[in-house]
């Protein structure tokens, strides 16, 4: 075979066939640098090698030996193949049994050495291993006799099989260039990646397993950074357009709302103002659960940048929020000389406020654009669309992401570039209240506001747990809630029944309950793999009160707002982060009926009630996030796992020290020489956290 390297397609390595090759395209692995960046979940620790005497039931070893007798039989019991042997050493004697592996009477034959791996166990008045690992004596050994990896896996492809390919990969990993430039490496003392790729596969030692992670991690956040400083780098020389603060109209905007300000709103809007109205570009997270008030703080700024000539864009990570915040904003601007645009994959409209009657007009994509372009729109919103080239602004002063996690790196940086010669003032949102220290970890010199209170006149949502057996009683109160005229919402982990046995699936759940459960009732079903066009009516269908049950996934998590919806019931909670229950509990409640949610756990196990049990105690989402942060560390808390936008694999945001480091270590580089274009070893680090795909759900 020809030397493997980082390109070589996994086709080509000993052992791999079109069946195979398909199976490992399918958890996306293609080429040797695909395998060796797949890392191991968990090990085995089958280290300690021990004498055959000294074994007790219970304990996990591996013992060395040569096999006496190894035989396949029928069971007499059950219909289950048998294969039975007996090795020895020295000091004794033990024996191994497997189920239905009957092939290993085939590969083995009495006289040779091997290594046996497992748990001991007392069985029949002797001492066995059920099932152990098995494996000959060689001059490396993959599963026994070491810290044994344990990889992410899809059927018909073994642990065996994996290991055995990364072990032909690594070759690769030892004759690469090493990612971080030396110096640093040198300054940080932080040994090469051909060694920590080889000790994440199979570490010699706790020790150097731990060695290779650090650095492994670092790598990771010191790419994310280097992504987030050089857009914040970028736009830092550039100055924005400053925002006259309009005391006159403000007082005038805040006074026909219908209610007063809380404290925390008066503070965000005070300091956004305050922000935009110098040159220099603001770069603030405003931070507050849902239904805290977020979109009249931004509507405030906005009318601000409006009165001084100004355009913002709103950019939302769904259509379906995206028309939420078109449609709040045409309420809130009613009667104020406000042009406001929607764009979306599949929607362009546009509104002139002035007139309360005002209705949406649609228009072409290219009417919105000219519009943009000209400066005659004062607010866009829309979701990714507003990221394709042909949309430009007269003079864009302000920018505002929602649920910014949900965008990669790039996007947001198409979106800060969208003018060039001046950069917008930057708002982010957030319904998942980030803690302080991973904010800043995160993103360095962000100024944060947070609305903690609610405005008045909320009753606490009613949160139970619900054990299976008491799912009649649910079914009943859904019912007793929709005669009382009230609406459902039903959220599962999962779209289609065939993705994970055993966890309820939208489409499932919601073909039980119109069958079995509520055949009288109209039950709606939303998720992502629907069209545009679908979850509009969908949505369209509940908001109007045409339908009693919303079926969902977690595309109702953000900001939704169906104020009649008193209930929420979530199947599967274990399997939410707490921040995200949270935000899930947070679509009702939204009105001044008493609201419930309902937290149905599957399987249940003991840190899973731990976790809901906290939850149920927490009083705010400040509290829920600090929570998660602490229970799952923040990769998780931000919906951002492997697959996630951060595609942060080992690292996890909680890694708070080694994410500061990795912060400063990529602020200075830039500092010294901000193009990264330039530096193409840093480029390659920095590019794998570019152009993530959204993760709309
Ligand atoms: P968020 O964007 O944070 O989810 P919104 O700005 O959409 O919250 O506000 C949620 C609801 O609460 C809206 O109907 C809004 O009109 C209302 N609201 C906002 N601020 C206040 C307030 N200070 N007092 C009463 N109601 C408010
Ligand atoms: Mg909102």
């Amino acid at each position: 075979m020809a030397t493997v390297v980082l390109t070589t397609p996994l086709e080509q390595l000993t052992r791999v066939g079109k069946s195979s090759a398909a199976r490992l395209c399918r958890i996306g692995l293609r080429t040797v640098a695909d395998l060796l960046r797949h890392y191991p979940f968990r090990y085995d620790d089958f280290g300690t090698v021990l004498p055959i005497a000294k074994l007790s039931s219970g304990t996990v070893a591996t013992v060395r030996g040569r096999i006496e007798l190894i035989a396949s039989r029928r069971s007499p019991r059950r219909r289950m193949m048998l294969t039975e042997a007996v090795v020895a050493d020295d000091t004794g004697v033990i024996q191994a049994v497997w189920f239905n592996q009957p092939y290993l009477a085939r590969q083995f034959k009495p006289g040779e050495e091997i290594y046996l791996a497992g748990q001991v166990s007392y069985e029949f008045h002797q001492l066995q291993f059920v099932n152990p690992s098995v494996e000959r004596v060689q001059p490396r050994q993959l599963h026994t006799a070491r810290l044994v990896p344990i990889y992410p896996t899809t059927e018909g492809l073994t642990q065996r099989q994996l290991r055995f390919l990364v072990q032909q990969a690594l070759p690769a990993a030892a004759g690469a260039g090493d990612p971080l430039p030396p110096d640093l490496r040198q300054r940080l003392s932080l040994p090469a990646w051909g060694w920590a790729i080889a000790q994440i596969h199979f570490p010699d030692h706790h020790r150097t397993l731990l060695r290779a992670l650090h650095r492994l991690k670092f790598e990771e956040l010191f790419g994310l950074q280097l992504a987030l400083q050089s857009v914040l780098q970028k736009t830092k020389e550039i100055p924005a357009h400053p925002v006259l603060f309009n005391k006159e109209s403000t007082r005038r905007f805040v006074g026909q709302l219908g209610f007063p300000l809380t404290v925390d709103q008066r503070k965000a809007a005070w300091k956004i103002l305050q922000d935009i109205s110098g040159s220099t570009p603001m770069n603030r997270l405003l931070e507050g659960e849902v239904g805290s008030g977020k979109t009249v703080v931004v509507a405030i700024a906005a009318l601000n940048v409006a009165r001084s000539g100004l355009q913002t864009v709103v950019m939302a990570p769904t259509e379906i929020l995206a028309e939420q915040h078109f449609q709040t904003f045409r309420r809130l601007f009613a009667g104020w000389p406000v042009k406001l645009g929607l764009l979306t994959r599949t929607r362009r409209e546009v509104c002139r406020g002035g007139q309360k009657t005002a209705a949406a007009q649609a228009v072409t994509k290219r009417q919105i654009t000219t519009q943009a372009k000209s400066g005659a729109l004062d607010i866009l919103v829309g979701t990714h669309a507003l990221l394709e080239d042909s949309v430009t602004f007269q003079r864009l002063a302000l920018a505002v992401v929602d649920e910014q996690h949900r965008f990669g790196v790039q996007q947001r940086q198409r979106l800060l570039a969208s003018d060039r010669a001046v950069a917008p003032h930057f708002l982010s949102l957030s319904a998942t209240p980030i803690p302080r220290s991973l904010a800043l970890a995160l993103y360095g010199n962000l100024a944060i506001s947070a609305l903690r209170q609610l405005p008045q006149e909320r009753k606490p949502i009613l949160t139970k747990l619900v054990v299976p057996v008491a799912r009649p009683k649910l079914y009943q109160f859904i019912r007793q809630q929709v005669g009382n005229g009230r609406q459902v919402f039903v959220v599962c982990p999962l779209i289609d029944p065939a993705d994970i046995s055993g966890i309820r699936s939208v489409q499932a759940e919601h073909a039980k309950l119109q069958r079995e459960v509520f055949p009288d009732l109209r039950i709606g079903m939303l998720h992502g793999k629907l069209s545009a066009q679908l979850k509009r009516e969908t949505m369209a269908a509940f908001v109007g009160q045409r339908t009693h049950i919303l079926v969902a996934t977690t595309v109702v998590e953000v900001g939704v707002d169906v104020p009649n919806a008193s209930t929420i019931v979530i199947e599967g909670a274990e399997r939410f982060g707490l921040s995200q229950l949270h935000q899930l509990r947070g679509r009702v409640g939204r009105a001044s009926h008493q609201s419930y949610c309902f937290l149905c756990t599957t399987a249940s196990g003991a840190t899973a009630d731990e976790r809901l049990a906290a939850f149920l105690g927490a009083k705010d989402g400040f509290e829920i996030a600090e929570l998660d942060l602490k229970l799952r560390g923040p990769g998780r808390m931000l919906g951002t796992e492997q697959s996630g936008v951060y595609a942060l694999r080992l690292a996890s945001l909680s890694d708070l020290d080694l994410a500061q480091q990795a912060r400063d270590e990529a602020k200075k580089i830039l500092e010294a020489d901000p193009a990264l274009e330039r530096q193409p070893l840093l480029e390659a680090l920095a590019s794998r956290f570019r152009d993530r795909e959204v993760h709309p759900e």
